[in-house]
C-alpha cells in the first residue's frame, strides 16, 4: 500500500537508540516521511550531525550548557534551536507536526506526550513509562481528543498487529513473551554478585542502558503488562507473561473461540518502528528476513518470580491502581541509574521498589499534579533508602 500525502514527524530522543533507528527507517523512505522536529537530551555531536542531514525546522537540546553549541552549528542551515524541558512540551504542538515519536527515556516522556495529545497529533509511542505512570490519564485523553496512539514496543506492536482487522473481537487473553535477559534460569545466590557489565549485556536486544538493566530484573516485562493494560483495555488476568529466549515470536493475542494469532520475526526494532509510522500501510524493508532453518527450536517456559521479584511488584502495583504504578516506575529509575553507578546492587533494585511502594502513600484517583508530586516524592524517599 503507498503512502500519498508526506508524514511529518517530530522524534523525541533522536539520538538514542530508538531514535537513530526511525531515522534510518525516515531515510530509507524519503517519499513518505519528512522530519520537523529533533530533540536530544545531551549528544549534541550527533544532534547536530542528524540536523544537518535530516534538516528538520526546530531542534531542542535539552542540557542548557550544549545550546550555544548547537545554536551556532545550526544557525546557519536555517534551523532552529531551543533548549530545555519547557520547549521539548512545546514544540510538540507545532501545526508543522502529524506524527510525535516518543523515545524519551522514563518519567521524563509523560509531560510531552500529554501536550502532544492535547493538540491532537498522532503517538507513536516508544516510552513505555509515560503509560505505566499514567495510563489512565492518558488513554482518557487520547480517547476524548480522537488521537491515535500507536506502539513501538515489539511486544505491543505485535499485539496491535494482531488486532488489525480484529477490532471489533474481543480479546480473551494477550500472551507477551519476554526473552529473560541475560540472567534467564539463575538464582538468587548468582543474582547476588552480578555487576554492571554482566547485566548490560542483552541476548538478544541491542538498547539504552536503562531499558537493559531493566530487561535482566525482568523489570522491563512488568512495565510492559501494565502498558498492554492500557493500550489493549485488558484487566490484570487477561495477561500473561510466557519466556521465549530465542525473541522470535514478540507477543501473541488470544480471542474468545480459542484461536491464538502471533507475530514474528527477526529481533529487530525496525520494523515496529516503521509499522508504527506508516500504519496501516507497511512498507518495503531490505531488514533481515528470518529463516526457520536458524531457529530450529522456540521455546517457551514460566518465568521464575520468586528470583526476579520486579514482574511480581509491577502486577501489585497494577492491581493496587491509583498511583501505584508511578511509585513502582520512579523507584525503579532511581534503583536502576544507582545500579549503573555501582550504589545498588542488583537484588537490591527490586528491594528499592518494594519499600518504596510500601511507604509511600496510596493516592485512588491522582490528577496529573498527584502523579508529579509522587514522583518526585518517590524519588527522594528511594534515595534515602539508598543511602
Ligand atoms: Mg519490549
Amino acid at each position: 500500500m503507498s503512502i500519498e500525502v508526506k508524514r511529518r514527524l517530530a522524534i523525541l530522543g533522536s539520538t538514542g537508540s530508538i531514535g537513530t533507528q526511525a531515522l534510518e527507517v525516515v531515510s530509507r523512505h524519503p517519499e513518505v516521511f519528512e522530519v520537523e522536529v529533533l530533540t536530544a537530551m545531551n549528544n549534541a555531536d550527533l544532534l547536530i550531525e542528524q540536523a544537518a542531514r535530516y534538516r528538520p525546522n526546530v531542534v531542542v537540546i535539552l542540557n542548557e550548557e550544549k545550546y550555544d553549541l548547537v545554536q551556532s552549528a545550526l544557525d546557519p542551515l536555517g534551523i532552529k534551536v531551543y533548549s530545555g524541558e519547557k520547549a521539548i512540551s512545546g514544540v510538540v504542538e507545532m501545526d508543522t507536526i502529524d506524527i510525535v515519536l516518543t523515545a524519551l527515556v522514563g518519567y521524563s516522556g509523560l509531560q510531552p506526550t500529554i501536550n502532544a495529545i492535547r493538540s491532537g497529533k498522532t503517538i507513536a509511542l516508544a516510552n513505555k513509562e509515560t503509560l505505566v505512570v499514567a495510563g489512565e490519564l492518558v488513554t482518557g485523553l487520547a480517547r476524548e481528543k480522537g488521537v491515535n496512539i500507536y506502539p513501538i514496543d515489539s511486544e505491543h506492536s505485535a499485539i496491535f498487529q494482531c488486532m488489525v482487522g480484529e477490532f471489533h473481537n474481543n480479546i480473551e487473553k494477550i500472551i507477551l513473551t519476554a526473552s529473560g535477559g541475560p540472567f534467564r534460569g539463575r538464582d538468587r545466590n548468582y543474582l547476588q554478585k552480578v555487576k554492571k557489565e554482566e547485566a548490560l549485556k542483552h541476548p538478544n536486544w541491542d538498547m539504552g542502558a536503562k531499558i537493559t538493566i531493566d530487561s535482566a530484573t525482568l523489570m522491563n516485562k512488568g512495565l510492559e503488562v501494565i502498558e498492554a493494560k492500557w493500550l489493549f483495555g485488558v484487566e490484570k488476568d487477561q495477561i500473561e507473561v510466557v519466556v521465549h529466549p530465542q525473541s522470535i515470536i514478540h507477543s501473541m493475542v488470544q480471542f474468545e473461540d480459542g484461536s491464538i494469532k502471533a507475530q514474528m520475526g527477526l529481533p529487530d526494532m525496525r520494523i515496529p518502528i516503521q509499522f508504527a509510522l506508516s500504519y496501516p500501510s507497511r512498507l518495503v524493508s531490505e531488514f533481515p528476513r528470518f529463516s526457520f532453518s536458524d531457529y530450529p527450536n522456540l521455546t517457551f517456559e514460566k518465568p521464575d518470580l520468586e528470583t526476579f521479584r520486579n514482574l511480581g511488584l509491577a502486577y501489585e502495583a497494577m492491581n493496587k491502581k491509583g498511583n501505584s504504578p508511578c511509585i513502582l516506575n520512579a523507584a525503579n529509575e532511581v534503583a536502576v541509574a544507582e545500579f549503573l553507578k555501582d550504589r545498588v546492587s542488583f537484588l537490591g533494585i527490586s528491594d528499592v521498589v518494594e519499600n518504596c511502594l510500601a511507604k509511600m502513600p496510596y493516592i485512588s484517583s491522582p490528577t496529573l499534579e498527584d502523579y508529579v508530586n509522587t514522583d518526585k516524592e518517590t524519588r527522594i524517599k528511594a534515595l534515602e533508602i539508598i543511602e
